[in-house]
């Protein structure tokens, strides 16, 4: 360091010798936190907190600045190296569609729904997220509650529930995520499956099987509540249950889920290269769409009505990741998916259902928007 001119007082010299050392942690430390914090904060959904770490971060920022300029330049130009270090993760953030699907030329799939088919919606809770968390190019000011929600599919030959939401024990289960899990997520549980299923009077022997888009915590907490109901996974599913790692902790802590395997028998649908006619009549056929998670799958169901919905499950978390053709920004997919590049053409296989058929319905699992159209119980 250099030595203080002689002619300056004592105390102004400390301060002088200090202030180097004390500006470099603030420019540093200064974007450090306000990227960090509106990133992962705002991606998280809890405003209070980016406002907060946001206007500190930010005035600390601002402050080594103007300090670092009338020390010379150099620092000035210092303070923004750690902007150059953001920019890149930032920019993992920013719209950035995935090219335009081939155009889809398979007819729509024949269907004949029984007539007592119908479908339900079960909300059983949310998570508060934003956009940004959801999808690329998504705002962090665009508060998205993600839906926690089941679906009850009426079908004579028996009923299948499609995913089975937050459970009622969930506060406990919970335990057995990751802590990083469980500092990212705030939910909020409503009534599980099982209470709504009660509390409508609804005869549980009707109920033929749970079938799980995928077995993440938010899709499987309600099992247990649904003792002795099978639960349908693909073969490639519930391999990841077993050795999926630390994000399966709370689907594998369970005991006695009795697991079907099924696997796909059938040939294309909608582009989709195999399927699984579950009852024969087209009403509710399942496909593969593994990525988010090695066994996922969409269902497809066609109501007496003739309308129909695609339940993709987690390929996407809003609709916009179809709609506009936007992946999960790079931290989700990466500590989400199981196989980002799968997920990428499962988004395409559906981007070109939709384009072809706009009047299929689709229904990400987590859009409280495309949930909306269908009936409570
Ligand atoms: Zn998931
Ligand atoms: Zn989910």
């Amino acid at each position: 360091m250099k030595s203080p001119r002689p002619s300056r007082p004592s105390s102004v010299t400390t301060r002088l010798r200090l202030r180097p050392a004390a500006l470099a942690a603030a420019i540093v430390l200064g974007p450090l936190a306000l990227g960090v914090s509106v990133v992962v904060l705002g991606a998280i959904g809890l405003r209070p907190a980016i406002a907060t770490c946001g206007a500190t971060a930010l005035a600390v920022w601002l402050g080594a600045i103007a300090a670092a300029t009338k020390r010379g330049p150099r620092l000035g130009l210092a303070s923004l190296a750690p902007l150059l270090i953001l920019a890149p993760f930032l920019s993992t953030m920013r719209a950035s569609p995935l090219p335009t699907p081939a155009a889809l030329e398979t007819a729509l799939p024949r269907a004949t729904p029984p007539a007592g088919m119908a479908v339900h919606r079960l909300p059983t809770g949310l998570t508060h997220r934003t956009a940004a968390f959801a999808y690329r190019g998504g705002s962090p000011l665009d508060r998205r509650d993600f839906a926690m929600t089941a679906v009850l599919v009426r079908h004579p030959r028996g009923d299948l529930l499609i995913d089975a939401g937050l459970g009622r024990d969930l506060d406990a289960q919970i335990g057995y995520m990751p802590l990083w899990f469980r500092a990212t997520t705030r939910y909020e549980r409503r009534r599980s499956v099982a209470e709504q299923l009660d509390a409508a009077g609804y005869d549980r022997r009707a109920l033929r099987a749970v079938v799980l888009t995928h077995a993440h915590w938010d899709h499987v907490s309600g099992v247990p509540e649904l003792a002795g109901t099978p639960v349908w996974v693909t073969p490639e599913e519930r391999r990841h249950i077993d050795d999926g790692g630390a994000i399966m902790g709370l689907t594998r802590s369970f005991g006695g889920v009795r697991y079907e395997e099924y696997t796909f028998e059938g040939g294309p649908y909608l582009g989709f290269p195999r399927s699984h006619d579950v009852y024969g009549d087209g009403a509710i056929v399942i496909v593969p769409a593994p990525g988010h998670t090695p066994g996922s799958v969409i269902v497809f169901l066609t109501l007496p009505t003739r309308q129909r919905y695609a339940l993709v499950g987690d390929l996407v978390w809003q609709l916009e990741g179809v709609s506009q053709r936007e992946e999960r920004p790079w931290l989700q997919r990466t500590l989400a998916d199981d196989d980002p590049a799968a997920v990428r053409d499962g988004i395409a296989r559906v981007a070109a259902i939709a384009a072809r058929y706009p009047e299929i319905a689709i229904v990400p699992a987590h859009d409280a928007r495309a949930f909306a159209a269908l009936p409570q119980l």
